[in-house]
């Protein structure tokens, strides 16, 4: 497949597998907003030209949130997407609280790649809190939200300046506006 071509794919598959989604903010936009604008974070501010961390990004929740399984990646995409979304993927069979602790025990650990789209990820989730909390956090919580995300990234430095930079942005704001 080309790689505009694999790109718009992905897209389209996503919004397909999302399309019954909202995002838990006020606002509840379409759930598809959120992975496309992580992988418009990684081509405008990360500088990411590589179509198939693109598409892994457009992709990144399909697996943890909809029935979409590994082998459907891999047999669109190939091996080397659905590997980097496995690496983002939740271990849905544990508790929540565990899973954030995984979550901050693993990000050192993951591929260089996949920390590009970690870092992403958090950019746009706390992002989301800031503007459009999901309904009935409060502020404690929106806050252990903010403080877990950067315990998140610390495993993440070193990985791509400019995405840091901008997490490190995004963070600023997210405490001075809580
Ligand atoms: P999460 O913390 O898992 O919810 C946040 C996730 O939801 C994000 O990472 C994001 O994931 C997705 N999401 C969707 N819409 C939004 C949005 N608008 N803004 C931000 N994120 C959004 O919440 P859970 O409800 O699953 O709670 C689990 C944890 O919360 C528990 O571990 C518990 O410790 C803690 N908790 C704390 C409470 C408190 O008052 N302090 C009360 C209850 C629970 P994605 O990138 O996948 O879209
Ligand atoms: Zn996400």
């Amino acid at each position: 497949m080309k790689n505009l071509q694999k790109l718009l794919h992905a897209a389209s598959f996503a919004a397909r597998k999302h399309s019954d989604q909202r995002r838990k903010g006020s606002n509840a936009e379409p759930y598809i907003n959120h992975p496309l604008e992580v992988a418009n974070l990684l081509a405008d501010i990360g500088g990411i030209d590589d179509v198939d961390i693109l598409s892994a990004a457009i992709l990144h929740d399909t697996i943890e949130d909809t029935e979409c399984t590994p082998s459907d990646i891999t047999d669109k995409f190939g091996s080397r997407v659905a590997g980097l979304v496995l690496e983002v993927t939740d271990d849905k069979s544990l508790p929540k609280a565990e899973r954030k602790r995984v979550q901050v025990e693993h990000s050192p650990h993951l591929s260089p790649d996949a920390k590009l789209i970690k870092l992403a990820d958090k950019i746009s989730n706390v992002r989301d809190v800031t503007n459009s909390p999901p309904a009935g956090w409060s502020l404690e919580r929106r806050t252990e939200y903010i403080d877990w995300a950067e315990e998140v990234v610390a495993g993440l430095r070193g990985s791509n300046k400019p995405l840091e930079q901008e997490f490190d942005e995004v963070i600023l704001l997210a405490r001075k506006k809580l």
